[in-house]
């Protein structure tokens, strides 16, 4: 339990002005929908209906799409980059500007605790756009040989999970590299692509250049399929991306994916074991484990595995789980009610194949959509729990006894996007490096996200790479 309480200390919503009702936002004005129908946005935490969004119909793509093509053939693609960067940081000094309404906004529509939008989402999506502005007029000398050129025009497609910084890693890049877009928000989590909506006219960006369409998945797969698209960039669940790797195939359609993960954390006997226990809670508790870097497997060196857990549940035993706008909140709520039941279930099933379970004492809201951080021990490789990403915080330990046993394990899976070490030498940090089928190795941290560093998977957690050099290199013909 808690040693105290803390008061509840709530941020204040009133900075957030949420209309009842959204068009599309098109041609750079919002327009009614032509085929669109409307459904309801809510609140994860209260289940309270938020706004009325669009689910944009296949005549409202195509609009869309003409649009983004319009202001591709006019004046965009034919600016400069340094004209091109001055847009980009401007688009990055107003998403500072209103850090706390966004902020504010992403954790009300999304469900994640405050201190993690207001810490780490929104200062993160600026700083892809200060970054990505800077490559803007520098393109020639990125590696990509002279005068390398844009694709056209971009269909993005992004998850519930990080709204905003999704946004901010597809169109950064795509703006920076000189394409237009079009860019579809998840069904859940619309209100911070809108707001940027505003963000994107309040910098005079001309119009078209960016436009964001609402709607489902029927939205996406139109858009995606739309013949007039150049280049397509995904993330978002393995099973989906399959679907968009089919329907592109035989198309001259660029692709990058950024799918699912089932990341080892793995930790030996020689860690700082308190540190340890920071990394591992921050890489699977984070964002309520909605992660798709998430170290949702923990691999334990066994000498030291009971030590570990013991200090582990003293530690979740200090989280705080609740409304997502209290500034002291560490968990907030789950994004959906389909999200809670895939959790849900997937945990029964854990029990079910004989794994142990375990949640600390924490008493769950009774509105909107919860789940306590929960730990399986006694998880072996073929369990599902160990197999399939869960998307959620629940964590599933192993142990292994050598290195090589815990290469092998880690590698245990078919995806590939990130890993975490845990060790105080520096020779075993390389490596395990070298070993890891993964994108990403962090080495004594973890969930660290940096627009400098390229991020992508092995195997079916995707191909391509987003930020970086490398990210640029998913917008350029080359
Ligand atoms: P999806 O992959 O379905 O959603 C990602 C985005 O793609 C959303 O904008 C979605 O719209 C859209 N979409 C859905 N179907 C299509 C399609 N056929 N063509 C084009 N776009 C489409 O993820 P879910 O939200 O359904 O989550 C399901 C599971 O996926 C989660 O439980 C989790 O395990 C995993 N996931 C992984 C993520 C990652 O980053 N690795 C991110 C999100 C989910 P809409 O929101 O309307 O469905």
């Amino acid at each position: 339990m808690p040693t105290f309480d803390y008061a509840p200390a709530p941020e204040s919503r009133s900075i957030v002005d949420i209309q009842p009702s959204y068009g599309l936002f098109i041609g750079g004005e919002m327009v009614d929908p032509i085929d669109g129908t409307r459904f309801k946005t809510v609140n994860p935490a209260t289940e309270e209906v938020l706004s009325e969004v669009v689910a944009a119909g296949p005549q409202d793509v195509d609009r869309a799409v003409d649009a983004a093509r319009a202001a591709y053939d006019g004046a965009w693609s034919r600016l400069s980059g340094r004209d091109r960067g001055k847009y980009l940081y401007r688009l990055a000094r107003l998403v500072q500007e209103r850090s706390r309404e966004l902020a504010v906004l992403e954790s009300i529509d999304n469900g994640k605790p405050i201190r993690e939008s207001r810490d780490v989402d929104v200062p993160l999506v600026a700083a892809h756009f200060f970054y990505y502005a800077g490559w803007a007029d520098k393109l020639d000398y990125a590696g990509f040989g002279p005068g390398p050129q844009p694709l056209g025009v971009a269909a993005q497609v992004i998850p519930w999970n990080f709204p905003l910084l999704m946004l901010a890693w597809k169109i950064a890049p795509a703006l920076a590299c000189g394409n237009t877009l079009v860019l579809k928000p998840a069904e859940t989590t619309p209100l911070t692509a809108l707001a940027f909506a505003d963000i994107c006219r309040q910098a005079d960006l001309p119009p078209g250049v960016v436009n964001i369409i609402t709607g489902a998945g029927d939205t996406g797969r139109t858009l995606v399929e739309h013949p007039g698209v150049d280049k397509v960039a995904f993330t978002g669940s393995t099973e989906v991306g399959r679907q968009i790797a089919r329907s592109v195939a035989g198309t001259r359609k660029k692709v990058t994916l950024e799918l699912g993960g089932k990341a080892a954390n793995v930790v030996f006997d020689d860690a700082p074991l308190d540190q340890a226990i920071e990394g591992i809670v921050n890489g699977i508790f984070f964002n309520q484990g909605h992660v798709c870097c998430a170290g949702s497997r923990l691999l334990v060196q066994e000498s030291v595995a009971d030590e570990l857990l013991a200090g582990l549940k003293r530690r979740l035993t200090t989280l705080r789980l609740g409304d997502p706008l209290d500034k002291n909140t560490d968990i907030g709520a789950i994004n959906s009610a389909e999200q809670l039941d895939k959790i849900r279930m997937l945990s029964e099933v854990g029990e079910t194949e004989g794994a142990e379970r375990w949640s600390p004492p924490c008493e769950l809201p009774v509105r909107g959509f919860w789940f306590p951080p929960t730990v399986f021990t006694g998880v072996s490789q073929s369990h599902r729990i160990a197999r399939e990403e869960i998307f959620g915080p629940v964590l599933s330990v192993l142990t292994f006894r050598t290195p090589s046993e815990a290469v092998e394990k880690a590698n245990n899976t078919p995806y590939g996007l990130s890993a975490g070490v845990w060790t105080e030498k520096g020779s075993r940090i390389l490596w395990m490096a070298q070993k890891l089928r993964a994108g990403v190795v962090w080495a004594n941290t973890f969930n660290r996200f940096d627009p400098t560093s390229p991020f992508g998977g092995y195997k079916e957690s995707g191909y391509g790479r987003e930020g970086g050099r490398h990210g640029l290199g998913a917008y350029l013909d080359v």
